[in-house]
């Protein structure tokens, strides 16, 4: 592993707000052998221009916001300077895509620039920093390289949306755009959507020196990344077993996190799933509206493959996956069953932890799947909006039916609503449920603000013609989903009528 090389700190510099040029940089995964890369320089972006930054994005690498407005940031964040210690890449990697198995993938429009310190994050307590769509690389096959501001902006923004909602997640840095154009359904304006996580390693990345026969390069891959991000697993008996268990463990419980929030990926492919278990890729990714198991966010994806109630099993498909591909570690098949058997109680854990706090019931009952499944079947009858009726359910009261109005509006089936609330009063009571405390702990889980499409489209047309305001009050507000904002409430609003024209798909 190469140690960090520093440029010289500032006088009174504070690792608080540190400059552009105090960023410390390596790039570990360049420490690598050469095959599981290719270095090279991003291609730059005519006259690009900053579209949005995240200053908690900055903080995770205690880079003062100030940076933002900067010729610097944008020169470095778009691609065209590059950071004199960073050692720029492109990873190679493979995987299964909707399935079947795909070869040879890679990064095709991304650029690795290195990893910087960031404290107080986990192991190993640095970011590595990833431009996406800064052109051609030797994995793009097909492709142009670039990514359009739209896609940019929906990921920036979804980041940042999903890290506020406590979910696992890659972080973005900032987007900076250009007016430089390439086709897709039609012509569209290019961007750069700086990310950030410890490791962009994904499930592909291991199943590509596995089908490639290279068992050497897997164990390298293996080591690098337990060493990196799971030092606690170096001593276990069998360390790739404990990899494998304790990947599919995390991805479970992110995966019951996005079911909990109404949050659909969309392309759960292996090379889309992170070594981490945290949410990577953001492309047409879509949040609940009218409650609907079978509802597809991906235009491109005809066959419901990702559909909501698909994505807890494909999550535990893609986890075989990454363990048919650490076979050759691990040893014994059993042993990657075992591991792999880490899933359902993991995933129906944390479920059933996340529909109790969802509901503001604090006992844990046998009878409580039973609620939770009239839940889910009364919302589905009345295809209520996910994230609006769990806010509006936090401020039902036990003794008062009369001031479920708002809630019970929602619901076109109001017997059916009717029934449910009977028994959720009930169980309510049985517990002697306090309405206040109840309300205030349900309101910090259930948000009243997520990224739905139709405030991404507004954001997006705006920045389409160079005014960026939305894109930042969309920010603002999606990093405090929990609180009320009342001076937002708009924002909390069921999609207009035209919001039903819109179809996001794998164009990019
Ligand atoms: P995705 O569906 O975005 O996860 O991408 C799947 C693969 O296609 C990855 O290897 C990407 O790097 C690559 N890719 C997607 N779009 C482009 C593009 N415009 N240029 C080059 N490669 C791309
Ligand atoms: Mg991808």
């Amino acid at each position: 592993m190469n140690a960090p090389i520093g440029l010289p700190k500032r006088p009174g510099a504070s690792t608080a707000g540190i400059t552009l040029d105090q960023l410390e940089i390596d790039n570990t995964f360049a420490g690598l052998p050469p095959k599981f890369y290719t270095r090279l320089q991003p291609t730059p972006l005519p006259h690009p221009y900053l579209v949005a930054g995240s200053a908690s994005a900055a903080a995770l690498i205690g880079l003062d916001p100030a940076a933002f407005s900067s010729p610097e940031f944008v020169e470095t964040f778009s691609g065209n300077a590059v950071h004199p210690l960073s050692r720029p890449l492109a990873a190679v990697y493979s995987g299964h895509q909707f399935g079947v198995w795909a070869g040879q993938l890679g990064d095709g429009r991304a650029i690795l620039l290195g990893d910087v310190a960031a404290p107080g994050q986990p192991a190993p307590g640095r970011l590595e920093i990833q431009l996406k769509g800064s052109g051609q690389t030797p994995y793009s096959r097909m492709g142009d390289g670039r990514a359009v501001l739209r896609s940019s902006i929906r990921e920036f923004l979804c980041s940042e949306a999903m890290a506020a909602l406590g979910i696992p997640t890659s972080r973005a840095l900032c987007v900076t755009g250009s007016d430089y154009q390439v086709m897709r359904e039609a012509p569209e304006t290019t961007a750069v959507a700086t990310r950030m996580a410890p490791s962009f390693a994904r499930f592909g990345s291991f199943e590509h020196w596995y089908y490639n026969g290279e068992h050497d390069a897997l164990k390298t891959l293996a080591d690098h990344v337990i060493e990196r991000c799971y030092p606690e697993l170096r001593d276990a008996p069998n360390p790739y077993q404990a990899l494998l268990q304790e990947v599919t463990r995390r991805t479970a419980q992110m995966v019951a996190q996005w079911q909990a929030i109404g949050f659909m990926h969309g392309v759960m492919n292996t090379d889309n799933m992170s070594i981490l278990g945290i949410t990577l890729d953001y492309g047409p990714f879509g949040f609940m509206e009218a409650f609907n198991p079978a509802h597809i966010c991906n235009h491109t994806d005809q066959q419901g493959r990702y559909a909501y109630a698909m994505q807890p099993q494909v999550a535990h498909w893609n986890c075989h996956a990454l363990g048919q591909a650490l076979l050759p570690l691990i040893g014994e098949v059993d042993a990657v069953q075992a591991a792999l058997s880490a899933f359902g109680p993991a995933y129906s854990e944390k479920m059933d932890d996340l529909l109790h706090t969802k509901l503001g019931l604090s006992a844990r009952l046998e009878q409580d799947t039973a609620l939770f499944e009239g839940l889910f079947q009364t919302m589905q009858a009345s295809h209520v909006d996910f994230t609006q009726f769990f806010r509006r359910l936090a401020d039902l009261q036990v003794e008062r039916p009369e001031a479920d109005a708002p809630l019970r509006d929602l619901c076109i089936d109001r017997a059916g609503f009717d029934a449910w609330a009977l028994q959720y009063r009930a169980r309510l009571k049985q517990e002697n449920s306090d309405d206040r405390g109840r309300c205030l702990a349900m309101r910090g889980v259930n948000p009243k603000y997520v990224l739905r499409n139709y405030l991404a489209q507004v954001a997006i047309d705006k920045a389409q013609q160079k005014d960026f305001s939305e894109t930042a009050k969309l920010l603002s507000i999606l990093e405090r989903p929990f609180d009320e904002q009342p001076e937002n409430e708009a924002y909390a609003a069921l999609p207009p009528d035209w919001a039903s024209e819109l179809e996001v798909s794998c164009s990019s």
